[in-house]
């Protein structure tokens, strides 16, 4: 299978902090990869470097064997491809349901009011947030929140949707409906970069998981190596304290 993105000796640096460290990371067409490790270990980073919300210190990106790091490489484009979504669901508080997924798709794809409200409708339908088009973010729970935003994200049809700890600010009796949206998602086929706490999801849902540790990918494998079997000292421990 090709890899639709290819990283190449990434490195990131805050000052003289570096946050990643020399990382060599690709990703397969339909693969649902997900990143686990403890707070501070750049999995955050590695996705605002992937999507362009952080400029590289160092190191190549390649989309679809484009470099996009490449001063010529349009960079507006590329980001139409990646849906992203956030902990803290970002969405436009203003603006209410229907509004969140269509804005996007008129600014940025340059679609009709008509087509924008019909692909609305029919993410939001996807998520089952198609009964609250009217309501403003303010109105609807955290899991409703996040389902807004996926929907969003996926009225853009990206090719790749990268997650970071989406059900993280979320009351725990919510996290349910979220990972059920995404599970769903990951059986469609779309490639999936999942940050997150949630293990019985990357065991269940994920093609490969990540262990990131101190800036570089201490450990990588599918879900049954790293979870029943996995070799590093670091990602025993981290299993250790999280499951
Ligand atoms: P994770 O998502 O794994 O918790 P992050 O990628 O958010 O980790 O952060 C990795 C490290 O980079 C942390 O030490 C964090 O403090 C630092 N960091 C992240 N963003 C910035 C920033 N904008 N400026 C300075 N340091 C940052
Ligand atoms: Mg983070």
């Amino acid at each position: 299978m090709e890899n639709v993105i290819e990283i190449k000796h990434l490195n990131k640096s805050y000052g003289t902090h570096e946050v990643l460290k020399d990382i060599d990371f690709n990703v397969k067409k339909g693969e649902v990869v997900c990143i686990i490790g403890s707070s501070g270990s750049g999995k955050s980073t590695l996705l605002r470097c992937i999507n362009l919300l952080e400029k590289p210190s160092g190191g190549m990106i390649l989309y679809n064997e484009e470099n996009i790091l490449d001063e010529k490489h349009d960079i507006n484009k590329y980001r139409t491809k990646l849906g992203m979504v956030f902990q803290q669901f970002n969405l436009f508080n203003n603006h209410n349901v229907l509004s969140n997924c269509m804005v996007g798709q008129m600014e940025v794809l340059g679609r009709s009011k008509k087509e924008a409200e019909e692909v609305a409708m029919k993410y939001l339908k996807y998520v089952g947030m198609d009964q609250y088009i009217n309501a403003k973010p303010k109105q609807l729970s955290g899991g409703q929140k996040q389902r807004v935003a996926i929907a969003r994200a996926l009225s853009m049809e990206p090719d790749v949707m990268l997650f970071d700890e989406p059900t993280s600010a979320l009351d725990p009796e919510m996290v349910g409906e979220v990972l059920k949206v995404m599970k769903e998602l990951a059986e469609t086929g779309i490639t999936m970069l999942v940050v997150t706490h949630e293990m019985g999801f990357a065991r269940e849902v994920s093609d490969r998981v990540v262990f990131m540790n101190q800036g570089v990918i201490a450990e990588e494998g599918t879900p049954e190596q790293i979870f029943n079997n996995p070799t590093g000292e670091r990602t025993r421990e981290f299993l250790k304290r999280t499951l």
